[in-house]
């Protein structure tokens, strides 16, 4: 299958108060009954009012690892109140979640059978009805991206990856990330910064996701610390979110074994925060990878301004007071030997800059713990 070397964009609309408009927003795209996705956290805090959809139907039952069974119930919710499309208010997680209800409208049989893994993007052919992403938190960068994650109701985290998937809006209001806790701000941030290192070291050509990469993570390792001990510095947040967004450009590139790393572990023990478990393995992955990727390698040595990359984001975890070790987070050593051999078969293992086996999966995880 032939596909783009490299392919934007979708509409953004970056700014505070900007969450305001995201109805203005819909309604150019033809939505005019979409359903509302978001999580329980958001949907108490009001969150649809502020954006003025507070009459929408909203399914609100959606997990840190986004599950089958409730893209399912979503589904179901769709249908019955006859919505034109979607709105996902949110992280990552409703965000994924709404991309992929909207693949389910008009495609049926296992959603297993449209996974990466599987060659599922190539069978994503009929419509999928619009999707206008509204994040919450800046770290997955999916309301710029085309990929959705997923734990099957078999426990696989998979991935989902099409150019119908890509929301046709994203509405990016910085002052929204401003009531997120300082830890979680850290966690997301670490999300968007892996995603940026990930890219530029990617074993895949593409130079234009590179350069974004590397504004990104420019943004990403000067602001982080500051967006998240100053909850109210709306400079900083709105660098985290720029960071966030050119993450998810960026990742067309290529993402690798942090998140090879991270995936399983996040199907296997739902409640570990993506963000965190790829803070936490960025450090060895970056020692693992050393003499690999060399270009890449000086770019983040050169925007990091330290030469030995994995000790200066060690640092970084610990100044944002975040783990640096899997068993405190309560994972076990029976939880790594599961995961090794999905991290081997995760779709991002390939576009790692040095190859690796289940064996050095296994051993990688085993540092960590
Ligand atoms: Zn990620």
């Amino acid at each position: 299958m032939i596909a783009p070397t490299f392919s934007y964009l979708n509409e953004v609309y970056f700014g505070g108060s900007i969450l305001e408009q995201a109805a203005t927003v819909a309604a150019r795209h033809g939505l005019y009954r979409p359903l509302l996705v978001t999580d329980r956290t958001l949907s108490d805090l009001g969150i649809a009012d502020r954006a003025g959809l507070g009459s929408l139907p909203e399914f609100a039952d959606v997990e840190t690892n986004p599950t089958e069974s409730a893209a399912r119930s979503a589904l179901t919710l769709y249908r019955a109140e006859k919505c034109d499309g979607l709105i996902a208010i949110g992280g990552g997680s409703p965000i994924d979640l709404a991309k992929v209800v909207a693949l389910l409208v008009g495609h049926d049989g296992p959603l297993g059978d449209y996974a990466i893994h599987a060659g599922g993007p190539a069978s994503i052919d009929t419509a999928v009805p619009s999707l206008v992403a509204v994040p919450t938190t800046a770290g997955s960068g999916s309301e710029v991206g085309r990929a959705a994650l997923m734990t099957l109701e078999d426990g696989r985290k998979v991935g989902f990856l099409s150019p119908k998937l890509l929301p046709v809006a994203a509405v990016c209001d910085p002052a929204v990330t401003m009531t997120m806790p300082a830890l979680l701000t850290a966690a997301c941030g670490m999300d968007a910064i892996s995603h940026c290192v990930e890219a530029i070291v990617s074993s895949r050509e593409n130079p234009v996701a590179g350069a974004i990469a590397r504004d990104g993570l420019r943004r990403g390792v000067r602001h982080i610390v500051q967006a998240t001990e100053s909850a109210q510095d709306l400079a900083a947040k709105s660098e985290m979110m720029i960071c966030a967004l050119e993450g998810g450009l960026a990742f067309q590139k290529g993402l690798g074994a942090v998140h090879s790393l991270s995936h399983p572990l996040g199907g296997l023990k739902p409640e570990l925060h993506h963000g965190t478990l790829n803070g936490l393995f960025l450090p060895v992955v970056l020692a693992f990878n050393e003499g690999f990727a060399k270009e890449g390698f000086e770019v983040i040595r050169s925007e990091t301004g330290e030469s030995d990359v994995s000790a200066f984001f060690a640092r970084l975890l610990e100044q944002l007071g975040l783990p640096s070790k899997l068993s405190e987070l309560g994972v076990v050593d029976s939880d790594l030997v599961k995961a090794a051999p999905l991290a081997k078969v995760d779709h991002c293992t390939p576009t790692n800059p040095r190859p690796f086996t289940e064996a050095d999966a296994l051993a990688l995880y085993r540092s960590c713990l």
